[in-house]
Parts: C-alpha cells; structure tokens; sequence
C-alpha cells in the first residue's frame, strides 16, 4: 500500500524507527520487530521484497505503522513522531503502552528514562548516578 514510496525511504523510516521501538510496543514485541528489521536492513540494498517486508513488519502494530506513514506521508522527523504518538490515542481504545508512567532521573541533565509498564515492577535506578528514577511531573 506505500508503493508509491521508494525503497530509500522505506530504509530511512525503518532505521529511524529502530531506537524507538521500545517506546512504541511493549519489550518481547519491540524487541522482535527490531530483530526483523535488523534482518531486513541487511538485505534492502540487494533485495527489493525486503522494504515490502519492512512496511509489513511496520504494519502490524498500531502505532508503528501510524510513525511510519507519518514518516512516509509527512516526512515528519523521528522526535516529532514519537511526541506526537504519545498523545496519539488509537481508534479502538485498546491499550496504548506509550501512555505508561514515565520516570526520569532526578539528576537534571541526566536524560535516562523508564517506563512503568507493570505496576508489580520496582521502580530501577539510573545506570549513570545510581539513584531511584521519579515519576515525570510533567506528565507524557
Ligand atoms: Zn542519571
């Protein structure tokens, strides 16, 4: 259905998706899809099917084939999509895991980040100062 997209935007889009699976579906999931993209990206540049590959694999979530025909459609940037999406509410109101609690270092210039998505979990400490994340304040 993105045919009339060409394979270099295709490869861009998934390349750019990649880091922000996590944020998009939950972690077994994003953690497939970015396995399959991975698998296809290596393929692209000799292999025409793989970007028809990659807009299926995009497809098959809700909010990944909404960032990729923002990307395709509207060229928007990475950035832009990702705050976009997470106030993106889906048609069906089925669960969105972008709406999960989102916790910060409480050291300023500090931009890791976590989020909850099941409450039984313990809320981690930061991998850099060793100290408990806290809920965003500033809400998404
Ligand atoms: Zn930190």
């Amino acid at each position: 259905m993105y045919s009339a997209y060409s394979a270099d935007q295709i490869v861009k889009t998934a390349q750019e998706i990649r880091p922000y699976l996590a944020k998009l579906l939950d972690a077994p999931t994003a953690q497939q899809v970015d396995g399959q993209l991975a698998h296809l990206l290596s393929q692209a540049s000799a292999e025409p099917l793989a970007t028809e590959q990659i807009v299926a694999v995009l497809s098959q979530h809700e909010l990944t084939r909404e960032w990729l025909r923002r990307s395709l459609e509207e060229n928007t940037a990475a950035e832009t999509i990702l705050k976009s999406l997470r106030t993106y509410e889906p048609l069906t109101g089925s669960h969105n895991p972008i709406e999960s609690p989102h916790y910060v270092c409480p050291v300023a210039s500090c931009h890791q980040e976590w989020y909850r998505r099941d409450s039984a979990v313990e809320t981690p400490r930061c991998p850099i100062h060793d100290v408990r994340f806290v809920r965003d304040s500033k809400g998404h």
